[in-house]
């Protein structure tokens, strides 16, 4: 573990105590620690004015029942939870996950996440995540809507358009989003458009929204190719997770000229050397919410179950599957595999470990603030859009989309410089979020 700067260390201690259990959250705050030592020598105003204990505890936690009828006539309770971490920048945004292992651990570590990566877009994003350890898979059309029905029934008290705007995460996509939408239109009586986000085309969405995470991530992976020389032709790529990220992200990766070789699900992964069929991979999972097993399956492939899809070897790796999938043992393997640039897709896929290894072998590293920064991105250019009731091409808003990813890097790079550690991503995009929200906050006094 990096030391912490002695300003610091009480306050990471006191996040330990204050939210016991929590190893995520822990390990997300720990992870932003480590890269502010420079900020705390050039600015101690910020810690003069306590500004990381603020930002450590959320302004609101809100956990609730939700309880709901399934096709047997049983009742079920499960538990959802909203936790609206930062409002300094815009209302609280972040997306829903629906997961059996979700708790309040996750819930925070993803929320204080959102901050810096909402705020390293340089859009008017506050920072907060919510969901519910509800498990929608394996469960009816009808069972997802009376949970969603009953989810939003306690959340629409606490979101609008102004305060708190959820979006999709793991979990919740097309179908959860339009069941939440509507029954939130069916509480308030009114048509508040941008209340929600990841909405369908036909009430409200926007164009690139679904892909927009995935394609940004690959988008974000270009600029640092380019940085020598390099782009995505001929590229060898692998995946992790075959969800929406994942699939979009192989999707314009292979668009790019690279052949992306491998994806995975939670039961094993499956190698495809003549680069994945997207459109296979998207009928399975969207359309008959099968699994990879299908897909290698009806290839002709194997479906492995040992190991993990990063023993595939690679040149870039994008990991979109969940938090803590690639550990040390992993980036090893990726490491003696060739990798040159690793993006995460997914919300703090790589362990600390992990994260080290690929700096001591010199591998290019970009963590998820900053690399999967496009689906919120989207997000803010779909509340643009329904604040002025229009709608843009889906050329318009990719362009949008890449072009505030090729910004998001440079910033990265450019505050890595400034703080005088350059090249590392990771400290760039920390930086660089946090002290826009710091700002923010020295202007507002003490709130
Ligand atoms: N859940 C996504 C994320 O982790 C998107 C959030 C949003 O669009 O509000 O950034």
């Amino acid at each position: 573990m990096t030391a912490l700067h002695p300003r610091l260390v009480s306050v990471y201690d006191e996040v330990t105590q204050r939210n016991p259990g929590e190893s995520e959250f822990h390990q997300a705050v720990r992870e932003v620690f480590e890269t502010l030592s420079p900020v705390v020598v050039k600015h101690p105003e910020y810690a003069d004015a306590q500004v990381l204990q603020r930002l450590c505890e959320p302004e609101r936690q809100i956990i609730f029942r939700v309880p709901w009828v399934d096709d047997a006539g049983r009742v079920q309770v499960n538990r959802g939870f909203r936790v609206e971490f930062s409002s300094v920048l815009g209302p609280y945004k972040g997306g829903l996950r629906f997961h059996p292992n979700v708790y309040a651990g996750t819930v925070k570590f993803l929320g204080f996440e959102q901050i810096f990566k909402n705020s390293l877009t340089g859009m008017p994003l506050g920072g907060g995540k919510g969901g519910s350890d509800f498990d929608p898979k394996g469960r009816s059309d009808g069972e997802v809507m009376r949970f969603c029905q009953s989810f939003m029934t306690e959340l629409h008290r606490h979101i609008g358009e102004y305060t708190d705007v959820p979006a999709g995460d793991t979990g919740v996509g097309a179908r959860e989003l339009g069941f939440l939408f509507g029954q939130y239109k069916r509480l308030t009586n009114r048509y508040e458009s941008g209340v929600l986000t990841g909405k369908g085309l036909t009430w409200g969405g926007s164009q690139v929204r679904t892909e927009a995470t995935g394609f940004g991530a690959v988008y974000f992976v270009q600029s640092m190719l380019a940085l020598s020389q390099r782009d995505l032709e001929g590229q060898r790529v692998v995946v992790s997770g075959s969800g929406n990220v994942a699939i979009h992200a192989a999707q314009k990766a292979q668009e790019l000229g690279a052949v992306v070789v491998a994806c995975s699900d939670s039961g094993g992964y499956v190698v495809d050397e003549a680069g994945l069929d997207i459109d296979l991979l998207k009928d399975i999972k969207n359309v008959r919410r099968g699994r990879m097993s299908d897909y290698a399956r009806e290839r002709g492939l194997d479906h492995i179950s040992a190991g993990s899809v990063w023993d595939v070897h690679c040149d870039v790796a994008i990991p979109c599957a969940t938090q803590n999938e690639l550990g040390e043992r992993e980036a090893r393997a990726l490491v003696a595999g060739g990798v040159s640039v690793v993006a995460e897709g997914a919300n703090m896929p790589c362990t600390p470990d992990a994260v080290r290894v690929f700096r001591d072998a010199g591998v290019a590293f970009a963590p998820g603030k900053a690399a999967n920064a496009g689906g919120v991105v989207t997000s803010s250019l779909e509340m643009q859009q329904n604040a002025s009731r229009d709608s843009w091409t889906f050329a318009h808003t990719d362009e949008r989309l890449r072009s505030t990813m090729t910004e998001i890097h440079d910033r990265c790079l450019s505050t890595a410089d400034d703080y005088d550690v350059p090249g590392d991503y990771v400290a760039g995009a920390n930086i660089a979020g946090f002290t826009r929200v710091a700002d923010a906050m020295l202007a507002f006094g003490v709130i």
